[in-house]
């Protein structure tokens, strides 16, 4: 059955993101999980520790969450929500509300943090449009943000390696710069956001009578490799979004639904966005709900009779699906009732500290952590801060040798991500870091260190 199952996958699957060359060589299927923990076709365990790629909140299989399924399935599983509701989305966006920036007072979903993304960059788009100022269509993004996958989100996203090929296709938009502190000059996180802020007063400045929105990561770049913003860089951009009124587009996909120790990442710093992207942990991780917020103001420069043409004419065939619904309502009561918010931001130290002891090895350069969202860069030289070869596919090779160890995650580049899901005990943190520690210093010494 196991092999028969694996020789399925390679002759029929092609994954995300995944060269499938590299699939075909150390194939994985996973058949079960159950707390942190996640079990493959053969019986073999691993530590979930990039919650499923960012999504995973109180383990798999939790008790509650399974139920809420359940309970809704009894009633019905979907139905649209083109023109009509139903009663889970319409619960869900009552708590939605309760959890978000004072602001936001509107939730229209979607099934994806990309799409979450594309619809805050139609929004942002049409509101002008709508509200008679048409001149302003342009976009000011971050350079190496992620969105997403989307014509729309690759278009607004910078990373060279993913968006480069698809650069015909997309519409152009104004990059700003982003505070890189472990490779700036200086090395010190004001001087660095002061630059960067000041870069984008520049831009807006000279262009913001044409700027409609400008997106950005809450608080930390995720896939450009797990870069935390220095204090006061979000804040800073929102004062300049205000300044010059250009809507302010936060993307929480990844450090929304508690990872970084707030509810919403934004919160560290008091900002209040325009637009708001959320997903992955909305759902506990269990089922593709996502949700763009926005503001009253935005919200009636779309209310109007239909003859005026102002209708966000956006929708997905399971937008709101109830299954989805139903489990993040569920979700959300046991962030309330487990802390899990609070929790997070208590075991935060305690995970740096066990992070910390990484330093200890010759090639781990960085360490990156905003609450339970951590990046660990690999470097050749610690000294020179020189990346190792392209090709030797370093955090490649310390992820699969940390897949042998029992523990999963996807590196970025040379950065190794550690993204446990929210729910992990102390213990289970420091065997994750226990098995990064011993992948990092086995592979760097067996393939870098003798050849
Ligand atoms: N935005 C950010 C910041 C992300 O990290 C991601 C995914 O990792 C997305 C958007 C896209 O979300 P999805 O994969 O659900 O489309």
């Amino acid at each position: 059955m196991t092999h028969e199952i694996i020789e399925k996958s390679k002759k029929h699957l092609w994954l995300p993101f995944t060269q499938m060359k590299d699939y075909d060589r150390d194939p994985l299927i996973i058949e079960s999980g159950k707390g942190i923990k996640v079990r493959d076709v053969n019986g073999k365990e691993y530590y979930d520790g990039f919650s499923s790629v960012w999504l995973n909140v109180h383990g798999h299989r939790k008790k509650e969450l399974d139920e809420a399924i359940v309970d809704q399935l009894s009633k019905i599983a979907h139905s649209t929500l083109l023109g009509m509701t139903n009663v889970p989305a319409t619960e869900l966006a009552e708590k939605l509300v309760e959890l978000s920036p004072e602001n936001l007072t509107r939730v229209f979903y979607s099934d994806s943090g990309a799409e979450a993304m594309e619809i805050a960059l139609k929004m942002a788009f049409q509101y002008w449009q709508n509200i008679g100022k048409p001149e302003k269509q342009k976009v000011v993004s971050m350079r190496n943000g992620y969105h997403g996958d989307t014509i729309g989100a690759v278009s607004i996203g910078s990373i060279d390696l993913f968006h480069h090929v698809y650069g015909a296709l997309m519409f152009e938009s104004y990059k700003a710069p982003i505070p890189n502190v472990y490779r700036s000059e200086s090395g010190d996180p004001d001087q660095c956001r002061d630059e960067c802020l000041h870069a984008l007063e520049q831009l807006l400045i000279e262009k913001h009578q044409e700027i409609a929105a400008l997106s950005i990561e809450s608080m930390v770049q995720g896939a450009s490799g797990i870069f935390v913003m220095p204090e006061g860089f979000l804040s800073g951009v929102r004062t300049l979004c205000t300044k010059y009124d250009v809507l302010m587009i936060v993307d929480e996909v990844a450090t929304g639904f508690g990872r970084t120790g707030k509810m919403f990442a934004c919160e560290h710093e008091g900002v209040q966005p325009d637009l708001m992207a959320a997903g992955k942990g909305i759902t506990g991780g269990y089922l593709p709900i996502a949700v763009t917020y926005t503001t009253e103001k935005i919200y009636e420069a779309f209310y109007d009779d239909y003859e005026n043409l102002k209708t966000f004419f956006h929708g997905h065939s399971y937008t709101g699906n109830q299954l989805g619904c139903a489990v993040a309502i569920e979700n959300i009561r046991l962030f309330e009732a487990e802390d899990i918010v609070g929790q997070v931001a208590k075991k935060t130290e305690d995970l740096k500290s066990m992070l910390d002891d990484l330093y200890a090895l010759p090639h781990v350069g960085d360490i990156r952590q905003l609450g339970f969202m951590c990046g660990i860069e690999l470097v050749q030289s610690k000294k020179t801060k020189e990346p190792f070869p392209f090709e030797k596919r370093v955090g490649y090779h310390v992820s699969l040798k940390m897949r042998e160890l029992g523990m999963l995650t996807r590196p970025l580049g040379d950065v190794i991500v550690l993204m446990p899901p929210l729910a992990s005990t102390k213990e289970e943190l420091q065997e994750m870091v226990s098995i990064i520690k011993e992948a990092i210093e086995v592979v760097t010494r067996e393939r870098v260190e003798l050849g």
